[in-house]
C-alpha cells in the first residue's frame, strides 16, 4: 500500500471574497492553523530555507505574524520579537508611523529588543502591497539591527509588494 501523500499547505488556505470589504479576496488561514500537518509543513518549510543563515531573532508584526514567527523563532534556535499596535508594549519603545491608504498607522517595538549587528529575519502571514512589511523592516534597521530577509508564507503576486521591500531579500512560500 502507497503511504499518504505529503499535505499540501496551499490547499488549506480559503478564499473568502469581499473581505474586510467588497473587492479584496481574503486569504483564510485558520483551516491551515487547525491542521497540524499543513501547519507543521509550513513551519518545516521556512526552517529548511533559512536553516544555516545565522539569524539571531525572528520578528513578526501581531497578529498573524506571531503565529508563524515564534515555532520558527523556536525551529531555528532564535529569539521571537513582537511588533506591536500603539500602546501595547511596557517597556519603553521605539515608533515608526507609515502611511497607509487613509492616514496613517504605527507600528512599536521595544528599545531594547534587538542589539546593533542582531541578524534580524521578519515573518508575516502575507505579503499584499508590502506597506507593513517595509514599516517592520524600517523599524527593525533604525534600532541598528540588520534584515536578513523578509519572509512569507503567501505572497500575492499581482500586488507587487516585493518592489516595495527593495533591496532586502524576499522569500514567500505559496505565491498566489
Ligand atoms: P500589506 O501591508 O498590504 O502588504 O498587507 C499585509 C498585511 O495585511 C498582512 O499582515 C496581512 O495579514 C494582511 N492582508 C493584506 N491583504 C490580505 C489578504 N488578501 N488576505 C489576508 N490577509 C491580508
Amino acid at each position: 500500500m502507497n503511504a499518504a501523500a505529503p499535505v499540501d499547505p496551499r490547499d488549506w488556505i480559503r478564499d473568502i471574497p469581499d473581505f474586510p470589504k467588497p473587492g479584496i479576496v481574503f486569504k483564510d488561514i485558520t483551516p491551515l492553523l487547525g491542521n497540524p500537518e499543513a501547519f507543521g509543513a509550513v513551519i518545516d518549510r521556512l526552517a529548511e530555507q533559512f536553516a544555516g543563515r545565522a539569524i539571531d531573532t525572528i520578528a513578526a508584526a501581531e497578529a498573524r505574524g506571531f503565529i508563524f514567527g515564534a515555532p520558527l523563532a523556536l525551529r531555528l534556535n532564535a529569539g521571537f520579537v513582537p511588533i506591536r499596535k500603539p500602546g501595547k508594549l511596557p517597556y519603553a519603545t521605539i515608533a515608526l508611523e507609515y502611511q497607509l491608504e487613509y492616514g496613517t498607522d504605527r507600528l512599536e517595538v521595544h528599545t531594547d529588543a534587538f542589539g546593533p549587528g542582531r541578524r534580524v529575519l521578519l515573518l508575516d502571514d502575507v505579503l499584499a502591497t508590502g506597506g507593513t512589511m517595509r514599516a517592520c523592516r524600517d523599524l527593525v534597521q533604525q534600532t541598528g539591527a540588520d534584515v536578513v530577509a523578509c519572509a512569507f508564507v503567501i505572497e500575492l503576486t499581482f500586488l507587487e509588494g516585493r518592489s516595495r521591500l527593495a533591496p532586502s531579500e524576499v522569500f514567500s512560500l505559496l505565491a498566489f
